[in-house]
């Protein structure tokens, strides 16, 4: 049985935040969310907000805003000082923050006391730029001044995903609460705790009521409401390439401004001359992590004919070395599924792999002691893999990897390219040039050479093609929340102006 949450009193609780205030939904209604490691376990009861209570939270934002509450627009200060102490209050509750996202996502807790260090420092991040949101001035021959001023863009609506729950988050908040602006987040149902922790710590900071508001429940109900809100300026997104379109097809009515992070199929280009242990551990990390549901998961090993055995052959050593099971052991490498309606979707993919192409390791469920009451399934490989199939074409969100061979460096660029999607992608050559020139070709938001899924918040995240609209991270990870405005202002002093004489005759 899984000892996850053991130093966590269960289920864990989940309210509604609105206006600085924690609540239940209207009506009382609570929803559980089992431990994916241990399903006999109840995780967490959260708050099914409902309409009303979106609406309501919408309103807090939308009157933060409008009133300017506490100045909190023009006083980037109050807004630096929000985000470094909510940085700060995250360390300082670090273990508990990492057990609750290991406990509700499955995620071993070695990579959740990490994922909760990268969170605090993407607040640390925007902290430090809440004060320099600069604009430009530029003078006219006639003396005139045009100001470009960057402001807030209002009210925004954040839907967030399960898989990195903290980081996805922060991703969001913090770029958009140094911009000035007020929220309401909605996060996803399998992980409602891990949100409501952090944004209950940021009300322990001088954050101003109803500048981030917390409403969990249906993405349909909650999430739809937030897309479709006229008293909403933007939407920012994380999910599912589906899900995005229909937001974004939602929110074209009022023409809202909309920020899509959504689906991957990464490729990993490995040419002859990589040094395979380099390449083949970088691999391992970009394919395991989290068992495979992330959106920038490495599932596409596209690899060199001349290297194609030795580096494979490095990778399934290293793929069943991975110990699967309890997330909350410091030895446990990858935990279990998300839910069982993943581990279907998993199942029947390798299912089709099976028929279709050569697995080289992995292939089933788990069972037995520790396994048999969770979505525990083991790391799956497929060899000669045509890439035009849906094992090489559709986001899996789960431990499969597909491998498919080129002969040359156009025809690599060609397979890491036919896809919908493009998120990220891997190249390793030796050849840097080479591996510079097929970087700049792969039609993706982000190209490791030599490293695999490294996100500095000091870079960017975000996708071409059907991976996503917009940017985050980084400075363009602000710019998503400002808007630009002109102020135009006359030094010429003429009441006369060589203009006006088209509709004036004196
Ligand atoms: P999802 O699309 O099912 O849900 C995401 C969020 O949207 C949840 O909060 C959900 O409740 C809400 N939602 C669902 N239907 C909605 C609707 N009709 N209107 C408004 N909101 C709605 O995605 P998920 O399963 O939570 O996350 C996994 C997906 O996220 C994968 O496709 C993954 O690739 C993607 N993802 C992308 C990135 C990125 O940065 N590009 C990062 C993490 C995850």
């Amino acid at each position: 049985m899984s000892s996850t949450g053991a130093s966590l009193q269960l289920p864990l609780s989940s309210p509604l935040i609105i206006k600085g205030e924690e609540g239940d939904a209207t009506g009382g209604f609570v929803f559980e969310r089992e431990n994916p490691a241990n399903t006999r376990q109840v995780a967490t009861a959260a708050a099914e907000g409902s309409l009303e209570d979106v609406r309501a939270a919408i309103d807090a934002a939308r009157e933060a805003f409008d009133s300017n509450t506490e100045n909190w627009v023009y006083n980037y200060k109050l807004r630096e000082q929000v985000l470094f102490r909510t940085a700060q209050l995250m360390r300082e509750n670090a273990d508990r923050l990492a057990k609750v996202v290991s406990l509700e996502v499955g995620m071993p807790m070695r990579q959740a006391v990490p994922h909760v260090a990268a969170a605090a420092d993407i607040f640390d991040f925007y902290a430090g730029l809440a004060g320099k949101i600069y604009g430009e001035t530029f003078t006219l021959p006639t003396g005139s001044m045009i100001n470009l001023v960057k402001e807030p863009i209002g009210v925004v609506g954040l839907i967030t995903p399960w898989n990195f729950p903290l980081t996805q988050t922060a991703r969001k908040v913090a770029p958009a609460l140094a911009a000035g602006c007020t929220l309401v987040v909605k996060p996803a149902s399998y992980t409602p705790a891990a949100s409501y922790e952090l944004i209950k710590l940021m009300h322990q900071t001088s954050m101003p009521a109803g500048v981030v508001n917390l409403v969990s429940g249906p993405g349909r109900l909650i999430g739809a409401e937030m897309v479709t809100s006229t008293k909403i300026d933007k939407i920012s997104f994380t999910g599912e390439t589906g899900t995005g379109k229909d937001i974004a097809a939602r929110a074209a009515h009022d023409v809202k401004r909309v920020s899509l992070e959504l689906g991957g199929k990464a490729p990993y280009v490995v040419f002859d001359d990589a040094d395979i242990d380099a390449a083949s551990r970088a691999a391992i990390f970009g394919m395991f992590r989290n068992a495979g549901q992330a959106c920038g998961a490495t599932t596409r090993l596209i690899v060199q004919e001349g290297i194609h055995d030795a580096f494979l052959s490095s990778v399934v050593e290293l793929t069943r070395g991975i110990e699967v099971g309890d997330p909350s052991l410091q030895s446990t490498d990858m935990g279990p599924l998300i839910s069982s309606s993943q581990e279907r979707v998993v199942q029947e993919y390798v299912d089709f792999g099976m028929d279709a192409f050569k697995l080289v390791t992995g292939g089933n469920k788990l069972h037995g002691e520790g396994f048999d009451n969770g979505y525990y399934f083991e790391p799956t490989i497929f060899d000669e893999v045509d890439n035009s199939s849906r094992l090489s074409q559709e986001e899996i969100f789960g431990p499969v990897v597909a491998v498919t061979t080129f002969k040359d460096e156009e025809e690599a660029i060609h397979l890491a390219n036919d896809v919908d999607f493009g998120l990220v992608a891997g190249v390793w050559s030796a050849d840097y040039p080479r591996a510079m020139r097929v970087a700049r070709r792969i039609r993706a938001g982000t190209i490791w050479i030599w490293d695999n899924y490294a996100q500095p918040v000091e870079g960017i995240w975000g996708g071409y093609k059907q991976s996503g609209i917009g940017r985050e991270l980084g400075y363009y990870g602000l710019e998503d929340f400002l808007e630009v405005k002109q102020i135009f202002t006359d030094g010429t002093g003429l009441t006369m102006k060589p203009p006006y004489a088209q509709v004036i005759k004196q």
